[in-house]
Parts: C-alpha cells; sequence; structure tokens
C-alpha cells in the first residue's frame, strides 16, 4: 500500500519545470476527471492521485520539502502500515517535520510540550476460505503487542536512575532548523520529541520502556465479506508516543480460489459437464451449493454452454438483504473410449437424424444459413 512517488505519478522527471508539471497535471486531470468518468472507481482515484501530487508539486516550499523527505512529512501514519513485519520504531522520527507546513500531522504540540505521535496503523492479511467468507466465523490471531517494562516501570531508565531534561532542546522536544530559504520545527533528534533524555537506558527494555510481548485479538468475520475488505481493530496498532493514541490494526482479507465455485459479488458461477443423452432427452441433475447439494431439472434439447440460474443459492453479502444467485453453466460432454457395439448405435443414431432432415440441429441449421448469405 505503498504511496506513489508523486514525480511518478504525474510522470515527470525530478528536474521537471513548474510549466511542464502544469501542463502534465492539466491533461491528467482532463483525462480523469469524475464528470468524464462518472462510474470508473480507477479514474477517481487517479484523478485524487494527481490532484494531491500537483498540490504538493506545484508550490515550490513544498516540492523542496517532498524533494528532501519524500512522502514521510506528509503522511506520519502511513509508517508501519505497510505489512506486519515493520515493527520497528515507534513512529516515524520526521512524522511531524512538516507538520506546521503541511497542516497534515495527527496529534499536536502543545505549547513548549514534547511532540505527541499517533501509534502507526499495521496490516494484518488473512486468507480464509469461500465457505468461510459465506458463512462468517469468529477466529483468534496472535500480532505483536506492547507491555510496559516490568523492569524500569515504563520510565525506560535504569532502576536506580530516572531521565533527565534533553539538553539539545531544552525539553521542548524540537529544535528549528533552516532548511533552504525557509525556516522549520524539526523534531528534536537526540529525544525524539519526548523532551527528555535517558543518560543510563534500562538494560531489559534499552530505554523505550515497553516492551513487545504477543497478545492474541479475537475477530468477527462477518458473513458475505469480500476479497480485499479490511476489519478494523481500533487501537491495537502501535502504540503512541508521548501519550499519543493507539494506531489500529487493520484484518485485511484474502479469499482463496474456490475449487468449485466462482465468486462475482453476491452471485456465483459454476461449470457443469451433463451427460450427451441427459442434455438430449433432460433430467435431474445434481448440482453443488455452498450449503450441499441441489436438484433440478435440465429440459429436453439443452445445448452446451446454457446457464441456468439457482435464485438465492450464491452469498449474501455483508450489506445485501437477500443472498445472490448461483449461476449454472453447462457443458455437454462428448463419450470417450467408445466400444464398437455403442459406435455402430451412435452410427445408426446419426443416420436417423440425417433422415429426420435439419429440424434436429437448430444450431448448425442457422450456422450453415449464415455461412451460406457470407458467401453470396
Ligand atoms: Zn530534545
Ligand atoms: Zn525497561
Amino acid at each position: 500500500m505503498a504511496k506513489r512517488d508523486y514525480y511518478e505519478i504525474l510522470g515527470v522527471a525530478k528536474n521537471a519545470s513548474d510549466d511542464e508539471i502544469k501542463k502534465v497535471y492539466r491533461k491528467l486531470a482532463m483525462k480523469y476527471h469524475p464528470d468524464r468518468n462518472p462510474d470508473s472507481k480507477d479514474a477517481e482515484e487517479k484523478f485524487k492521485e494527481a490532484k494531491e501530487a500537483y498540490e504538493m508539486l506545484s508550490d515550490p516550499e513544498k516540492r523542496a520539502a517532498y524533494d528532501q523527505y519524500g512522502h514521510a512529512g506528509v503522511d506520519p501514519n502511513m509508517a508501519g502500515a505497510g505489512g506486519a513485519q515493520g515493527f520497528g520504531g515507534f513512529a516515524d522520527a520526521f512524522g511531524d517535520i512538516f507538520g506546521d507546513i503541511f497542516g497534515g500531522a495527527q496529534g499536536g504540540r502543545g505549547r513548549g510540550g514534547p511532540q505527541v505521535y499517533r501509534g502507526a496503523d499495521l496490516r494484518y492479511n488473512m486468507e480464509i476460505t469461500l465457505e468461510q467468507a459465506a458463512n462468517g466465523f469468529e477466529t483468534q490471531i496472535r500480532v505483536p503487542g506492547w507491555d510496559n517494562c516490568e523492569v524500569c516501570h515504563g520510565s525506560g531508565a535504569k532502576p536506580g536512575t530516572k531521565p533527565e531534561t534533553c539538553p539539545t532542546c531544552g525539553g521542548s522536544g524540537a529544535v528549528r532548523m533552516s532548511q533552504g530559504f525557509f525556516s522549520i520545527q524539526q523534531t528534536c533528534p537526540k529525544c525524539h520529541g519526548t523532551g527528555s533524555y535517558i543518560p543510563d537506558p534500562c538494560g531489559t527494555c534499552h530505554g523505550v520502556g515497553k516492551i513487545k510481548k504477543t497478545k492474541t485479538l479475537e475477530v468477527k468475520i462477518p458473513a458475505g465479506i469480500e476479497d480485499g475488505m479490511r476489519i478494523r481493530l481500533s487501537g491495537n496498532g502501535e502504540p503512541g508516543v508521548n501519550g499519543g493514541p493507539a494506531g489500529d490494526l487493520y484484518v485485511e482479507i484474502h479469499i482463496k480460489a474456490h475449487d468449485v465455485f466462482e465468486r462475482d459479488g453476491d452471485d456465483l458461477h459454476c461449470q457443469m459437464p451433463i451427460s450427451f443423452a441427459t442434455a438430449a432427452l433432460g433430467g435431474d441433475i445434481d448440482v453443488p451449493t455452498l450449503h450441499g447439494k441441489a436438484t433440478f431439472a435440465v429440459p429436453e434439447g439443452t445445448q452446451t454452454g446454457k446457464t441456468f440460474r439457482l435464485r438465492g443459492k450464491g452469498i449474501r453479502g455483508v450489506r445485501s438483504s437477500y443472498p445472490g444467485d448461483l449461476y449454472v453453466h453447462v457443458q455437454v460432454e462428448t463419450p470417450v473410449k467408445l466400444t464398437e457395439p455403442q459406435k455402430e448405435m451412435l452410427r445408426n443414431f446419426e443416420k436417423s437424424l440425417t433422415e429426420g432432415g435439419a429440424r434436429h440441429s437448430p444450431q448448425s441449421k442457422g450456422w450453415f444459413d449464415r455461412v451460406k448469405q457470407f458467401f453470396e
């Protein structure tokens, strides 16, 4: 879910001129404008993406900042959200550098107090079966969590010592620095915004005050959930820093491919071979559904490729009042490995059809008529 590079979005070089950026943006904006692409989610996303990229790159200060620090200054919550592997630092050290400029940072700085960060969001990928998605279920997941360190009781300082006021920022948590032609407030590099520093860190937690501890969470997967949907477990992301709120944990659902069914929204599709005789004579066949077998009558003279709809045998989506339908696509199977007597019977059968004229083969008749027209 990494954010795309602004230059890449617009398709321009890093040293592109302002004019060039404006020109490219206009072109993209015209192409992806929602008025021109009324029902396209993709176009809408591209339009928003291009707009954001242009807003950043058309402003010289923002562009300079972006060139130097990338997305880090724009969206601190993206830190660590790339997957359950990224349980590194508690917060992106650059999280708030551009908060004053972009106005996009979460939390805030009380006048003179240390910087407060919201913890990063985390993602947990969960693979489930189509049956589980259709019926819903409850499960438990084990994810990294954090507890106060028992040795230092969360202070981060070795027992018997305590944190001192940071000498670099004087306890404010921030330092001012010049970046080219503008001056910005930066999180203090020594204390990372806490305003205090630990001369003698606790050996167990290395001065962090917290230790990682796996925790078990209950997750309720609602019936009808679709591939790519996310369930938010509020407050179960990384912990906040300096008293900031914790981030959220997102459980992202991935539905495994099914051997028999293909899902399309609330509907299901399946391919069903039927015998040549059943197709010709008609008869009851058993079709699989997610809730066991169902029987339905194939009418006489069924052609291959014919689709039958079984109402209500699909999936009830999370926001649907009624379940979808099951579409059975029948394929007439040609018999193989026939014995000589069976072949003889078929030859006689074929002969009887020819004697009866074209009325036994409606598709062939239509096809030959079209071919004839084509040559005339
Ligand atoms: Zn400091
Ligand atoms: Zn400790």
